[in-house]
């Protein structure tokens, strides 16, 4: 018997999780924007941490965006193979529940129809960007989170063929950094896809972003890669805003697949420190 769950409930738990979500930065970020406080030793650096820190808590308790992009809107969703979902189409369903909340919550509207030929407005946030993976279970597993035009600007892949190795990982990754200064409003997370394809690796950046930002990579050597990146991005010195300091990123998140012989594809997914998600299990 499968597991039936009503196309109502999904709008329900979408439409409580976007009464909240939005407004609160990650935690996990703060946690590391406090523990950069303490390596950086110019007042300017701290004070704008502090105002970071300061401006997630007036978003939170006021129930204001902290940033007024309020970005695309990008849905990572694991149906269970036990599940039934009744009572519509899953993506309509989420569409509808995304115009209601971007309306609901003063969300700016942040999408276009089209990027040539008609950039008008479609005023609710939709469409919204879906990931839809089947897997074992009973469960239906909704993560969102939203990207800013800004630093999806400066993200960047890049087809390095397998000779390139480390190294020009490292250089390619400084390279996207510094094009992007203060463009992608750092202090960042970056999402790092390495291997699958062209479309795969920017998949894989995007996901990482929503990684446990307090736990290493699983994998010894990945968690030192991880380590290695993160040190030589903060050796820039671009730090927070782009004004300088030792804290240009917070974290450094890899995510890897099996890829073509001839092939190394490399995705960097920049996130700016306005960074949000949530997940909704049902
Ligand atoms: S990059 Fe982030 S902090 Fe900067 S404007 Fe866009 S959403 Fe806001």
């Amino acid at each position: 018997m499968p597991r039936i769950i009503q196309s109502t409930q999904i709008e329900q738990a979408i439409l409580q999780a976007y009464h909240t979500f939005p407004f609160q930065i990650y935690p996990q970020v703060l946690r590391l924007v406090s523990d950069a406080m303490e390596t950086e030793t110019e007042a300017r650096t701290i004070s704008i941490l502090q105002s970071i820190l300061d401006n997630a808590q007036i978003a939170r308790d006021e129930k204001m965006v902290p940033c007024q992009d309020t970005g695309t809107q990008i849905f990572f969703i694991e149906i269970g193979r036990e599940v039934l979902i009744e009572g519509g189409n899953l993506e309509q369903c989420i569409n509808h529940t995304l115009s209601q909340a971007s309306q609901e919550n003063f969300l700016r509207a942040s999408i276009v129809h089209d990027p040539l030929f008609d950039r008008t407005n479609t005023g609710d946030n939709t469409p919204a960007v879906f990931h839809v993976k089947q897997v074992d279970g009973d469960r239906l597993r909704i993560r969102i989170t939203q990207k800013g035009g800004g630093a999806e600007n400066m993200s960047r892949l890049i087809m390095l063929t397998p000779a390139s190795g480390i190294d020009q990982i490292e250089e390619q990754l400084l390279r996207v950094v510094r094009e992007a200064g203060s463009k992608a409003c750092p202090p960042l997370i970056i999402g790092i896809g390495i291997g699958g394809n062209f479309e795969i690796a920017p998949l894989l950046a995007k996901e990482a972003l929503i990684g446990d930002l307090l736990m290493p990579n699983p994998q010894p050597e990945y968690a030192a890669l991880e380590q290695r990146l993160l040190q030589a991005v903060n050796e820039t010195g671009i730090g927070p805003m782009g004004l300088g300091g030792k804290t240009t990123a917070l974290r450094v998140l890899i995510r890897t697949a099996p890829c073509h012989i001839a092939s190394l594809p490399l995705a960097i997914n920049l996130q700016c420190h306005s960074h949000k998600h949530t997940e909704i299990v049902l």
